[in-house]
C-alpha cells in the first residue's frame, strides 16, 4: 500500500471525478481512477491517467453536458 506524499496517510484505490480547470475551460471527467488518501484526501493520478486527461482536454468529446452554477462569494448576503 502507497502513502501519501503530502501528509503520509494511507491511500486507498478509488474512482473519482476530475475537475479540469484551465482559464475559462472546465470540465469533469467521470469515473477517474485515482489514489486518494484517506487521510487529507490528496487525489494522484498514475502517469497513464494524467496523459489521458490531457488528451481528453485537447480533442475529447464529452459523454453529456452539464449547466453548472456559479456564486460570487463577495456578492451573497446569506
Ligand atoms: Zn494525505
Amino acid at each position: 500500500m502507497d502513502k501519501c506524499v503530502f501528509c503520509g496517510g494511507q491511500v486507498s484505490r478509488q474512482q473519482v471525478t476530475f475537475l479540469y480547470d484551465d482559464d475559462d475551460n472546465y470540465f469533469f471527467v467521470e469515473h477517474v481512477p485515482a489514489e486518494v488518501c484517506t487521510k487529507c484526501g490528496e487525489k494522484t493520478y498514475s502517469p497513464e491517467v494524467a496523459e489521458k486527461l490531457t488528451r481528453l482536454a485537447k480533442r475529447g468529446h464529452p459523454a453529456r453536458t452539464i449547466q453548472v452554477p456559479v456564486f460570487n462569494f463577495g456578492e451573497t448576503s446569506l
